[in-house]
C-alpha cells in the first residue's frame, strides 16, 4: 500500500467546492456509446480537442459503426483517427477492441456493455493496450456503471496536497474515492469531470493554487 496512513481527502466537501466553482460538466462528450468507447481510447495521451477531430473524421467517413470501424484496413483506421496522436498504435487498439465485440459479442457493443460490472472491467483490461483508466471511462460512461476514473490530474492534485505518495497506484486512488463516497454513477460521472476542469483550470503543471476552489486544503 503507497498511500499515507494519515491520508483522507475530504473528498465530499472538495466535491461541493469543485461544483460551485465549475458547476455541472455533462459528460461524456459523445453521442453514442460505441462513440464514447472510440473516445475513450483515442483519448490515451492526447488532448480531448485531438479527439474531437479525429471522431469528426471517421464521422464524415460514416466509420462510427461497428462493421465499418471492424473492416476498415489498419492503415485506413490510421488515416482516419490521425489528429489524435500515435494513430498507428491507437488503430491497433480500436481494432482489438472491435476484435472482441464481433469475435465474442456478435457485434452488439450493448451485450458487451451489459456484464456485470467488474466482468465488464476484467474483460477490457483483457485487451491489448486498454489500461485502468480506459477501461474504467467506458464502464462509467458507456456502460452507466458506477467505478471511479482516475487520470493523472486525479493524481496530480491528491499528491500535491500530499493526501498520496507519488507511488500510489490506480486502484488504490480509485478506492479512495469508492471509499468515501456514495456509489453513484451520476456522482462518479461528475465528480471525474470536475477533476478534469480543475486539472485544465487551476492545477496545470504550473499550480494556481492563489484562485484555486481548494486552496484552503493546502498545507503550509
Ligand atoms: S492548484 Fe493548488 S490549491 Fe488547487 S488543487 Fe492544485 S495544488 Fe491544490
Amino acid at each position: 500500500m503507497n498511500l499515507k496512513p494519515s491520508a483522507s481527502p475530504p473528498l465530499r466537501p472538495i466535491y461541493r467546492a469543485l461544483l460551485h466553482e465549475f458547476g455541472p460538466q455533462h459528460w461524456w462528450p459523445g453521442r453514442t456509446r460505441l462513440e464514447i468507447c472510440v473516445g475513450a481510447i483515442l483519448t490515451q495521451n492526447t488532448a480531448w480537442t485531438n479527439v474531437e477531430r479525429a471522431i469528426q473524421n471517421l464521422r464524415k467517413a460514416r466509420a462510427l459503426n461497428l462493421p465499418v470501424l471492424h473492416s476498415a484496413t489498419l492503415p485506413q483506421l490510421a488515416a482516419w483517427i490521425r489528429p489524435a496522436g500515435y494513430f498507428n498504435v491507437k488503430a491497433r487498439r480500436l481494432r482489438a477492441f472491435t476484435t472482441l465485440v464481433v469475435g465474442e459479442f456478435g457485434g452488439k457493443l450493448e451485450k458487451l456493455l451489459a456484464l456485470p460490472a467488474t466482468q465488464l472491467r476484467a474483460t477490457l483490461l483483457a485487451v491489448k493496450g486498454i489500461g485502468p483508466e480506459t477501461a474504467d471511462s467506458i464502464v462509467l460512461y458507456a456502460a452507466e456503471r458506477p467505478v471511479f476514473v482516475v487520470d493523472a490530474y486525479t493524481r496530480r492534485f491528491l499528491h500535491r496536497h500530499g493526501w498520496i505518495s507519488a507511488k500510489a497506484t490506480y486502484d488504490e486512488i480509485a478506492a479512495l474515492f469508492t471509499a468515501q463516497l456514495p456509489c453513484n454513477v451520476t456522482m462518479f460521472n461528475e465528480y471525474h469531470a470536475l477533476i478534469v476542469a480543475l486539472g485544465k483550470n487551476f492545477c496545470r503543471p504550473r499550480p494556481l493554487c492563489e484562485k484555486c476552489p481548494l486552496r484552503r486544503w493546502l498545507k503550509d
